[in-house]
């Protein structure tokens, strides 16, 4: 597999939007990043400097150390998979998968065999012979997926390559392509917008504001160490206390106190949902029950302590609050904690 290496990027667009900001991280050989942030800040342009459709203004793209900043995309040895399949009409899907093999010249009878093997691999044995537009879409990502693999490719780049589907055939499809992922032992960038996509294919995750790294680091170390608000809120849900004043033991919030012990006294403070704990005995904050949404396994509470916001609470306890209740909320120590 390959490192790739992207060395202060910059890339700004006619109009002036700088889209790509002085980029620079390194991705393990085999490693799979997920690039994760809002509409329009830079994640589908970065994954383009890296596949050669687009030429950095300042900056240089390096596989295994190699400069290849220079080379177009049918030069760098690259696979890649788009939201809307991008799949040939005309084309059956054997024809789809080993478009990129006759290219390259490849011998009609291992082709035949590659094919084979790649139909097996994405689950599609048998399905050699049909047309585009007999397939189902979860069907056509598969095939897009194959044929970008097909020729054995040193990086696989993927933008969105799920959002086109319905939430459960994204939710399947997403486990197998961490499989394949797996399998390929290939090093791999997917672009996204889904928290929950990137934290369960991403060995590691670059979240990304406005052309910048907001923070790249493993998905437990950002859902746990969050760098900045904007990462914490990006990452699951954060409850967010405007600290009002000290008291003997912690601060003074909408509500009632934190534990605080900190000699800082930071502007806000914060904790997740699941951390905080519906008790019967006065706990840290109490607030009225605005909603209560069975989940699962577990309910989220919206409680209002008089904040700006209400309070996101996970609960796995059974008990049924009706809106309008008062409901006690105690939080451990370590749980609160203050951002940048
Ligand atoms: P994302 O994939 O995160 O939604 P993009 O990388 O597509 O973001 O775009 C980043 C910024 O660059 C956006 O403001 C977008 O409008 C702008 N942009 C992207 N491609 C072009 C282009 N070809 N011409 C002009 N502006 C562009
Ligand atoms: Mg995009």
């Amino acid at each position: 597999a390959t490192s790739i290496r992207l060395h202060n990027c910059r890339k700004a667009f006619a109009d002036g939007t700088v889209a790509v900001d002085d980029l620079s991280l390194e991705i393990q050989a085999g490693e799979t990043l997920a690039i994760l942030g809002p509409s329009g800040c830079g994640k589908t342009t970065t994954l383009r400097l890296i596949a050669g459709l687009e030429r950095p203004d300042a900056g240089q793209v390096l596989f295994a150390g190699r400069d290849v900043t220079s080379l177009p995309i049918e030069r760098r040895d690259v696979g890649m998979v788009f939201q809307n399949y991008a799949l040939f009409p005309n084309l059956n899907v054997a024809d789809n998968i080993g478009y990129g093999l006759k290219v390259r010249k490849m011998p009609r009878a291992e082709r035949e065999r590659r094919c084979a093997e790649l139909l097996e691999l994405v689950g599609l044995q048998g399905y050699g012979h049909r047309a585009v537009h007999e397939l189902s879409g979860g069907q056509r990502q598969r095939v897009a997926l194959a044929r970008a693999v097909a020729p054995r490719p040193r990086v696989l780049l993927l933008d969105e390559p799920l959002a086109a589907l319905d939430a459960q055939l994204r939710e399947r499809l997403r486990s197998e392509l961490g499989q394949l992922l797996r399998e390929l032992a290939i090093t791999a960038v997917f672009v996204t917008h889904d928290q929950g996509e990137a934290m369960a294919l991403g060995d590691r995750i670059l979240v990304m504001e406005r052309g910048r790294i907001a923070q790249l680091a493993t998905p437990r170390a950002l859902y746990q160490q969050p760098a900045n608000a904007f990462v914490a809120n990006f990452i699951g849900t954060l409850n967010a206390f405007a600290v009002l004043g000290r008291t003997a033991n912690g601060v003074q919030v909408n509500g009632g106190e934190l534990p605080w012990s900190a000699s800082e006294l930071p502007g806000t403070l914060y904790c997740r949902p699941e951390h905080l704990q519906v008790t019967s005995a006065p706990g840290h904050v109490r607030g009225r029950l605005l909603g209560q949404f069975f989940q699962g396994a577990q309910s989220r509470l919206l409680v209002d302590v008089g904040g700006a916001q209400p309070l996101s609470v996970d609960s796995s306890d059974d008990r049924l609050h009706a809106p309008g209740d008062l409901i006690n909320l105690a939080v451990e120590p370590q749980r609160v904690f203050s951002l940048n």
